[in-house]
């Protein structure tokens, strides 16, 4: 299905088992929107109303997205994805119709999970705003609220949205019964790195010479999709060694090429 030639609904492929670490993240978004998606009678005999949705927050290349996804894929849910900065850029105006249209969809592709990626982009504290830019990201934002406070908890219309900038939102947002689970996705530590490097290493050639254990120590401060973007490029310095199999070497030099491109995003040396 389309909005303004989006191509907004997906069946994941992902599932718990693709995500590396986030064992507590795994734990927190099953209770949220797992559970009221596929046993909604546990929260009607108790009483409570189940969460609307949960709010991911932390450094880009965690895993929000696929956290998002393999909960769909979990739920056989519909996966519809739209990103903040692009429902207020790509359409200018359109922003909030964009947003009554995402929510109808949902309703209609139902079971569904919406994910909003970049929420800050249209999240962010409301200051005096003179521009017609800020006026647009407030209506949107509006809107957005509206559509939360407009559907049913106990609906199977189910709400993930992602930031890396929670310090800006808008706390209109963070309100109860909007997004009142808040859940912090951080960089992996050593254990998690490793389980990350086993996922995106499971189908390559490794020799025996590559210890897994010790490229999640040497690969310190790394995100996620930096650890996929490591294995990638040891993977390719195999292939233009004409390698049968990826070796130690290509991946502490995949690290410090990661490691370095991170450091200088803008370095144009290849
Ligand atoms: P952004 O804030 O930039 O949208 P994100 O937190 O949503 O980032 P993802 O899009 O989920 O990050 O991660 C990008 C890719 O990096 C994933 O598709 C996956 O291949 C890899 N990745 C990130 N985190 C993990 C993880 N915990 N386990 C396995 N792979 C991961």
């Amino acid at each position: 299905a389309q909005i303004y030639g989006m191509e907004l609904v997906e069946s994941p492929e992902e599932t718990y088992e693709n995500i590396g670490g986030l064992e507590p993240q795994i734990e927190e978004i099953r209770e949220a929107v797992e559970l009221p998606l596929t046993k909604p009678q546990l929260f009607e005999k108790i009483g409570i109303s189940p969460p609307k949705g949960v709010l991911l927050y932390g450094p880009p290349g965690t895993g929000k997205t696929l956290l998002a996804r393999a909960v769909a894929h979990q739920t056989n849910a519909h996966f519809l994805r739209v990103v903040g900065s692009e429902l207020v850029q790509k359409y200018i105006g359109e922003g909030a119709r964009l947003v009554r249209e995402l929510f109808d969809l949902a309703k209609q592709k139902a079971p569904s999970i919406i994910f909003i990626d970049e929420i800050d982009a249209i999240g962010a504290h409301r200051n005096d705003s003179t521009t017609s830019g800020d006026r647009e990201v407030q209506r949107t934002l509006m809107q957005l609220l509206a559509e939360m406070d407009g559907f049913d908890n106990r609906g199977d219309v189910k709400i993930v949205a992602a930031t890396n900038r929670i310090d800006i939102l808008d706390r209109a947002l963070l309100r109860p019964g909007r997004f009142d689970r808040i859940i912090r996705v951080p960089l992996p530590d050593a254990g998690a790195r490793l389980e990350i490097l086993k996922i995106h290493t499971a189908k390559m050639s490794l020799a025996g010479s590559v210890d897994l254990p010790a490229v999640a120590e040497l690969a310190e401060n790394t995100t996620g999709a930096e650890l996929q973007a490591i294995c990638r490029e040891a993977g390719m310095m195999a292939i233009r060694r004409d390698a049968e199999a990826v070796e130690r070497e290509d991946f502490l030099a995949a690290i410090k090429k990661v490691k370095r491109e991170v450091a200088a995003p803008d370095s144009r040396m290849y």
